[in-house]
C-alpha cells in the first residue's frame, strides 16, 4: 500500500495548509522519506476554532444515543480497516504489523466502551434543606478541547482522548503527531465517515509549540489534553494555568518492577519481558527499573536475556518481525548516551547495547545487570529497549527504590504473598499497578500517573468526568 500524505481535517473538509507549508515524514526502518505532512498556520488555527466552536454547539444538542451511535459507527470501519490502518502505521512509526494493527483494533474497543459511557453521564437530586426547593446537579460537556499527542502510539493516544471528548459532548481539535500523521488522520476519517458532525472533530499538524500556545491560550478552548514528556507537560500545564483551562497530562514514566523473594519467576519474566520490549520499548508504562530479590536475580536475568536475544528485530513490514526500529534518530541518540554512561558506571551488559546495522534506527533488545542507582538509564525514562536490573534483599528497600524518581505512572510487582501484595498496592506511588500478570490498560479502568507523571485520568468514567462542567442549581418555586 503507498503511503500517502497527509492533509488537515478542518470544517469537515480534508485540506491543504492555507500557506501551503509541509514536513517530511519517513520511515523509522529505512531512513527514507515516504510522504509529507500538512504544516497548519495560525490561520487554519482560527478556522479550526471557529469550526470547532460551532461543532459543538451542534453535538452537545445531540442526544447521548445518537452521539453513540456515530461513534459504534466509527468502531466499526476502524476494526473493518485495521489492516490497512496498521500498515500506514508500521509504515511511520516502526512497530511490528501485529503491534499496529491492534492499535487499530483497540481503537475501536474504546471508542465502544467511552460511546456506551457517554449515555450513562447523570447529574443528581439532592434533597434541600427546605422541601420546597428542588436542588440539581447537572453535568454539562466543558467544550472546546484541545489534545496533543505523540508518536508512539499515534492511534491509541489520540483515541483515548477523543473516546472521552466525543461521549461527553465536546468537540476537539487534535494536534496529532508530526513524525507519524497518517494513522491517527485515519481515525479521524473513520468518525468522519461515521457521521460525526461538521466541525466537531479537526485535525491539524505543524509546529507543536506554536499550535500549542496559540490554541491553550485561546478562548474558545476549554480544556486541553496532552500526552508526552513531563518536561513538556509542565510548560503546557503552566500555560494552561494562566487561563485558567481544564488539564490532563499524561506524563513520562519510569516504571518499576519489584520481582519479590517468593515470586513465580517463569511467570515475571513472562509477564514483563513482552511489555520491556513492546513497541521497542518507547511506551510510558514499560517495565524500565527491575528490581529483583538477591536469591532470585541470576535466574532472571538469564531468562530476561535469553528472551532477548530470541526476539527478531527488523522492519516491522516483514513477517516473524517482533521487534522494530527506534522511531526516530532522537531514540538512537538517547540509547546510544544511556549505553555509554551506564557501561562507564560499572553495569553489566549482558545482551545488546548496540546500535544495529542500517539503515534504519534499529537497536538492539538490551538487558543490563548490577546497574548503579546512580547511572542515568536508572533516573531518566530510556523510552527504549533496554532492561536495567538490580538486586535487593528487603521489600521495604525496593519500595523505597520504586518510591525515589519523582515519576508515579505505572509499577508491576511479583509475589506470593497476599500481605506483601497488599503492602505494594497501599505503598508504590504509582497511578497504576500490575500484580502477578502484565499490564492490561483497558478502557474501563483509570489511565493516569501521579507526581511528575502527570494528573487525570484517560479511562474509566473518570476521564469522562474530565470533560464535564459541574453546576449546581437550586429552585425556589414562587
Ligand atoms: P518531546 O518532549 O520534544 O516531545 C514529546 C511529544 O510532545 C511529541 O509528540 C511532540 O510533538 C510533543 N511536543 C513537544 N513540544 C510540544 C509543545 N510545546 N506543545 C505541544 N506538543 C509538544 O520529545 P520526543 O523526542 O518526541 O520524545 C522524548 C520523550 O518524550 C521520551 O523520552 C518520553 O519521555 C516522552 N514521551 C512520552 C510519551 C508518553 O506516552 N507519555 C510519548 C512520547 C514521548
Amino acid at each position: 500500500m503507498t503511503y500517502p500524505d497527509t492533509r488537515l481535517f478542518i470544517d469537515g473538509q480534508w485540506q491543504d495548509a492555507q500557506e501551503g507549508r509541509t514536513l517530511a515524514v519517513f520511515n523509522p526502518a529505512s531512513g527514507q522519506e515516504i510522504g509529507r505532512v500538512a504544516h497548519a498556520g495560525i490561520a487554519d488555527l482560527d478556522r479550526a476554532l471557529a469550526s470547532a466552536q460551532k461543532g459543538f454547539d451542534t453535538w452537545r444538542a445531540m442526544a447521548a444515543v445518537e452521539r453513540a451511535r456515530i461513534m459504534r459507527r466509527a468502531a466499526a470501519l476502524m476494526r473493518e480497516r485495521a489492516d490497512a490502518i496498521g500498515i500506514l502505521l508500521t509504515q511511520e512509526q516502526g512497530k511490528p504489523l501485529l503491534e499496529a494493527r491492534g492499535e487499530a483494533v483497540a481503537a475501536a474497543d474504546i471508542i465502544e466502551w467511552f460511546a456506551d459511557e457517554g449515555q450513562r453521564v447523570y447529574g443528581r437530586i439532592v434533597p434541600a434543606r427546605n422541601p420546597a426547593v428542588q436542588q440539581w446537579v447537572l453535568k454539562d460537556p466543558v467544550g472546546v478541547v484541545a489534545a496533543f499527542t505523540p508518536w508512539n502510539f499515534p492511534i491509541n493516544q489520540v483515541v483515548r482522548k477523543l473516546g472521552a471528548a466525543l461521549a461527553a459532548g465536546c468537540a476537539v481539535i487534535v494536534k496529532a503527531p508530526e513524525e507519524t500523521p497518517a494513522s491517527p488522520a485515519e481515525l479521524v476519517r473513520a468518525f468522519a465517515d461515521a457521521g460525526v458532525p461538521v466541525g466537531v472533530l479537526n485535525l491539524v499538524y505543524g509546529n507543536p509549540a506554536e499550535i500549542s500556545s496559540y490554541l491553550i491560550a485561546h478562548p474558545v478552548v476549554k480544556k486541553v489534553t496532552f500526552t508526552g514528556s513531563t518536561v513538556v507537560g509542565k510548560q503546557l500545564a503552566a500555560l494552561a494555568g494562566q487561563h485558567m483551562k481544564r488539564v490532563t497530562m499524561e506524563l513520562g514514566g519510569h516504571a518499576p518492577v519489584i520481582v519479590c523473594q517468593d515470586a513465580d519467576v517463569a511467570l515475571a519474566v513472562k509477564a514483563v519481558a513482552g511489555a520491556k520490549f513492546r513497541n521497542a520499548g518507547q511506551v510510558c508504562i514499560a517495565p524500565t527499573r527491575f528490581l529483583v530479590h538477591e536469591s532470585l536475580r541470576a535466574e532472571f536475568v538469564a531468562a530476561l536475556t535469553r528472551h532477548a536475544e530470541g526476539l527478531k528485530v527488523g522492519d516491522g513490514l516483514q513477517e516473524g518481525t517482533r521487534m522494530g526500529p527506534l522511531a526516530n534518530a532522537r531514540r538512537v541518540q538517547a540509547m546510544q548516551g544511556f549505553m555509554a554512561d551506564a557501561r562507564a558506571q560499572g553495569a553489566k551488559v549482558t545482551t545488546g547495547g548496540e546500535l544495529l546495522p542500517g539503515p534504519g534506527h534499529f537497536f538492539a533488545p538490551t538487558v543490563l545487570d548490577d546497574v548503579p542507582l546512580s547511572a542515568r538509564v536508572f533516573n531518566d525514562e530510556p523510552f527504549g529497549p533496554v532492561a536495567a536490573v538490580r538486586g535487593f534483599t528487603q521489600l521495604d528497600e525496593a519500595i523505597a527504590e520504586a518510591n525515589r524518581l519523582p515519576y508515579g505512572l505505572a509499577a508491576y510487582a511479583f509475589t506470593r504473598s497476599l500481605k506483601d501484595a497488599h503492602q505494594l498496592a497501599q505503598r508504590v506511588e504509582v497511578g497504576m499497578l500490575w500484580i502477578n500478570q502484565p499490564a492490561t490498560p483497558s478502557a474501563e479502568l483509570p489511565f493516569g500517573g501521579l507526581k511528575d507523571s502527570g494528573y487525570g485520568s484517560e479511562g474509566g468514567p473518570e476521564a469522562l468526568e474530565a470533560c464535564l462542567n459541574t453546576r449546581a442549581i437550586s429552585i425556589t418555586p414562587v
